[in-house]
């Protein structure tokens, strides 16, 4: 039997679309668009390709954005210096500093610096700890995107087994808390992971966050499982060309699960449409506008 095709795509359309429309009500209600300032500092040809993106995404969401296009070699004082400029500007609801940063920066000093009301990544550890802690606070783009995308399929997620493989502060470890929130039983498996096919073949949720091309086998997959691919691999081809894969073997993987998320086209573009929906949050936060419980 073949899996469901989880369209992420698709969905990340409509929020986009429903974003859009809370972002027009609010510049009418707050006199002042909701505006996102995306930060990048040097040329890294991914990082540029994805600020573009979130840069066209913003107008398209009736969002202000703003792009800030560093040097690679700035130093830690003026990248602060700027994060203090954009946290004192009223009209700025959402930051967003590109990562990775150039070495001679530290990473966590930054993120740190950033308000974490304005806090749209959601990397922040005042933010992290509000997710921990059952607490109103930002939660980081993919993991919220992927939760959104579970709900979606299953409706309650309460008493599920889920196994999040993958510990990372920006994937694995928010997915793990926001699965724990919904009342999953839930494993966090990463690289030391003793036996990591029968740890997955638990799950009635498998989230995949690893970075490893197609290390999740199909046979790995419990039958009618959900698999939540997070994984963005480019592989080389015999012909000399490339292509994306996920962490999941799909073509083994989509013969036993119950549905499935493709790669492209699955959690990816989840990740700006949640950027754009954390940016109108913070946007009705900072300016006291009242937004309806639930509605993005
Ligand atoms: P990361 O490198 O920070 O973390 C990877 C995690 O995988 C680590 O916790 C590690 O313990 C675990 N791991 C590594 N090898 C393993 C193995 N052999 N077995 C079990 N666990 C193993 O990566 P990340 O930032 O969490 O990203 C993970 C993947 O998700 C990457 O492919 C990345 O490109 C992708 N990603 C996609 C989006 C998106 O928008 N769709 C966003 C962020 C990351």
């Amino acid at each position: 039997m073949s899996a469901r095709i989880i369209d992420g795509k698709a969905f990340a359309a409509s929020l986009r679309t429903r974003v859009g429309r809370f972002a027009a009500d609010f510049a009418a209600a707050a006199g002042r668009p909701a505006g996102l300032a995306v930060v990048l500092v040097g040329e890294d040809p991914a990082s540029s390709v994805y600020v573009r993106s979130k840069e066209r995404a913003s107008v398209q969401a009736n969002i202000a954005g703003s792009v800030h296009r560093l040097p690679a070699t700035t130093t830690q004082d003026e990248l602060l210096a700027l994060v203090a400029r954009l946290n004192a500007d009223s009209g700025v609801d959402g930051i967003l500093v590109q990562l990775p940063l150039p070495p001679q920066i530290n990473t966590q000093a930054i993120i740190a610096a950033i308000d974490p009301n304005k806090d749209v990544d959601g990397f922040h550890p005042v933010n992290a700890g509000r997710l921990a802690s059952g607490l109103h606070g930002f939660v980081p783009c993919t993991p919220l995107g992927c939760l959104m995308l579970l709900k979606d399929q299953l409706g309650s997620l309460s008493g599920l087994e889920a196994v999040v493989v993958g510990r990372s502060n920006i994937v694995g470890k928010p997915m793990a808390q926001l699965l724990l929130a919904e009342s999953c039983t839930v494993t966090i498996a990463h690289s030391r992971t003793r036996d990591l096919p029968a740890t997955v073949r638990r799950a009635d949720i498998v989230v995949a966050a690893v970075g490893v091309p197609e290390l999740i086998r199909g046979d790995w997959i419990r039958p009618g499982a959900i698999v939540i691919d997070v994984g963005i691999n480019r592989i080389d081809l015999p012909d000399g060309g490339t292509k994306l894969v996920g962490d999941v073997a799909f073509d083994e993987a989509v013969e036993i699960a119950g549905a499935i998320t493709p790669v492209p086209g699955g959690v990816g573009p989840m990740t700006i449409a949640v950027l754009l929906r954390n940016t109108i949050v913070a946007a009705h936060r900072n300016a006291g506008v009242a937004l309806e419980k639930g509605a993005l």
